[in-house]
């Protein structure tokens, strides 16, 4: 059964798209943390960075390639974004289905843990 990233990714629930390609979505996150919060997905399921097969590895760079053009889309390619993957229960992954987060909008704080 598909995943809702799944879902969003391949249309079958409906949502805004900022970002499209033939493997890489891209949607505006519903609980924001920054000005610009968006949510980088792949079509192809795969629920963590840690399930990806080492021959399907490409999509992580199809995934970085779709963030730089989407920072240059929505004009923040200049001032900077942050990039964040959590994996996993430890990095506080809580939908199963390979994202990427891009904020942007404002400098953002020093890293912390929690
Ligand atoms: P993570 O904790 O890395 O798994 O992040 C999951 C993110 O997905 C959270 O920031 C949620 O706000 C976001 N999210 C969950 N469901 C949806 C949805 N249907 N549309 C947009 N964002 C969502
Ligand atoms: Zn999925």
């Amino acid at each position: 059964m598909d995943c809702i990233f799944c879902k969003l990714a391949n249309g079958k629930i409906e949502t805004e798209l900022v970002y499209e390609d033939d493997k890489v979505v891209a949607f505006n996150d519903m609980n924001p943390v920054a000005p610009i919060h968006i949510l980088v997905v792949p079509k192809e399921h795969y629920a963590s960075l840690e399930d990806i097969p080492e021959e399907d590895i490409g999509i992580i760079a199809d995934i970085h390639s779709a963030i730089k053009k989407i920072s240059r889309m929505n004009g923040f390619s200049k001032d900077g974004y942050r990039v964040i993957n959590n994996c996993g229960k430890d990095g506080g992954q809580e939908v199963d289905h390979i994202h990427y987060h891009v904020l942007a909008g404002k400098p953002m704080k020093k890293l912390i843990s929690e």
